[in-house]
């Protein structure tokens, strides 16, 4: 029998998963009240999931909804801020049980250990498209801004960049990968892990930070916008993931050094972040991230030149604009 509206939020979504106290009034009303701690300022991410456009149609329902959470926690962790309620708009073909079930239980397992409570939404019917919405909280005045970079910080990236990509190309070709390359490069592009923990912590020290999502010399280009200064990377700092380096080492996807570099740094759905700090406080960047498993490196100085320089091991610059990865490139240009 179908599912109507109401049963598919109340088997799917209502009381599920953690229960915050600071939630006065959860799912079920017009509205959601929550209780902001005092001394705090509320930070208000959103980001939208297309079928087709943001993720392939016959991607798994459990990684949709890991992923759906995980875009937005990674915009939250940019922000310094600590993420605590989520709203989910959902647009569906059709009310397909297995498919909610599936979606619901990749949600609600990072919603759990992100200690995110559910608190609302919107079930529509149309093209699949997912939209979450996250609130959290930062110390009143500490959200973390793209616009404090100032010449001389050392930027720094954390985990390593490029497997998302590389693993989307792989998808796109129906290409297979060795099982341990390929099932570590596949999380990386479905079940992002976003730095939440090491976002608020850094929230002290950086002086800007942003999420990287569409690529990291698209999105350093954003704190360096807008903090009106320049960059240099030196390219042989770049994090590239052992799998990374297997797979384009030799066979099907090898790449040479700039073709590699280039796919790590324009490829996007890292979901790392990309964060500067003035020099002195280099020890204690190194210190707060030997607390964190996805570590974090130094790539590049910020400069008062504007612009983004790529210089290479030889000291040559790389430049950006042919992309190098013909190997893969199947699709029309974008
Ligand atoms: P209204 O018509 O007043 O907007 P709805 O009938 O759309 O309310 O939703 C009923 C309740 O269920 C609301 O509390 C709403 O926030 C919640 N809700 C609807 N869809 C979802 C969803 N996909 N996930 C979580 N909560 C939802
Ligand atoms: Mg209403």
């Amino acid at each position: 029998m179908a599912m109507s509206e109401f049963d598919i939020i109340r088997r799917n979504f209502a009381g599920r998963g953690v229960d915050r106290g600071d939630v006065v009034l959860g799912i079920g009303d017009d509205g959601a009240v929550v209780r902001v701690p005092s001394n705090c300022d509320l930070v208000t991410v959103v980001d939208t999931l297309v079928a087709g456009v943001h993720f392939p149609h016959e991607t798994r329902p459990e990684d949709v909804g890991h992923k759906a959470l995980a875009v937005n926690l990674s915009d939250v962790a940019a922000m310094g801020a600590v993420p605590a309620w989520a709203t989910l708009a959902l647009t569906l073909p059709h009310a397909d049980e297995a498919w909610l079930s599936a979606f619901a239980r990749g949600f609600f397992g990072l919603a759990q250990q992100y200690e995110v409570q559910l608190i609302g939404g919107d079930t529509t019917h149309g093209p699949l498209t997912v939209t979450v919405q996250i609130q959290g909280w930062v110390r009143t005045g500490q959200a973390v801004r793209r616009s404090g970079a100032r010449p001389g910080d050392i930027i720094y990236v954390t985990g390593s960049v490029g497997d998302a990509g590389l693993a989307l190309r792989a998808w796109q070709q129906q290409q297979d990968l060795t099982a341990v390359d390929g099932e570590y490069l596949f999380s990386r592009l479905h079940r992002p892990i976003p730095r939440c923990k090491e976002g608020e912590v850094l929230s002290d020290v950086v002086t800007a930070m942003v999420d990287v999502s569409d690529g990291l010399a698209a999105d350093l280009g954003h704190i360096l916008d807008a903090s009106g200064v320049g960059a240099t990377l030196n390219l042989e700092s770049i994090p590239l993931s052992p799998s990374f380096f297997a797979v384009t080492g030799s066979g099907e996807y090898y790449l040479n050094e700039a073709e590699r570099l280039r796919l790590a740094l324009s490829a996007g759905d890292d979901y790392e972040l990309c964060f500067t700090a003035p020099t002195v406080e280099g020890r204690r960047v190194e210190k707060l991230f030997s607390d964190f498993s996805c570590g974090c490196h130094a790539i590049g100085i910020i400069e008062a030149a504007q612009g983004l320089r790529l210089r290479q091991a030889d000291g040559t610059l790389l430049s950006l604009e042919h992309s190098g990865y013909e190997h893969f490139s199947q699709e029309p240009d974008a």
